[in-house]
């Protein structure tokens, strides 16, 4: 069976097709979309963006995001994580928010001074 997805590792958005059974790839223009497509298929992961609560700051909540991909499956649980969270400003982009993400060893950190 034939899967068709579309690579988003770069802007070329190239439309791969990969082999469930023999996870050969078509459609890739470089290897990071044989790799992509391959990871996809078998173990999905994703950068999560989101905000949390903040105290004292312009605005009510301040942008965050993972600083690497983690399980897709973990999307859910990470909103838990962050819905846990209030931080109190100032805080600056790339200060950590939480550290080890669910034991993925992936951080969430801050987007924007506040
Ligand atoms: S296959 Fe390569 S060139 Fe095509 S979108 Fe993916 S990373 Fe970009």
């Amino acid at each position: 069976m034939k899967k068709e997805m579309i690579c988003i590792v770069c802007p070329m958005g190239c439309h791969l097709s990969i082999n469930t059974e023999t996870l050969k790839v078509t459609g890739n223009n470089c290897p990071r979309g044989e790799e992509y497509a391959r990871e996809e298929l078998t173990a999905p992961k994703r950068v999560i963006t989101s905000t949390v609560k903040i105290k004292g700051g312009i605005h009510k909540r301040v942008p965050v995001k993972t600083d690497g991909a983690i399980p897709k499956d973990f999307n859910f649980k990470c909103m838990r994580e962050l819905d846990k969270i209030e931080l109190t400003s100032p805080v600056k982009v790339g200060d950590i928010v939480i550290e080890d993400l669910l034991g993925t060893g992936i951080n969430v950190v801050v987007c924007r001074d506040m």
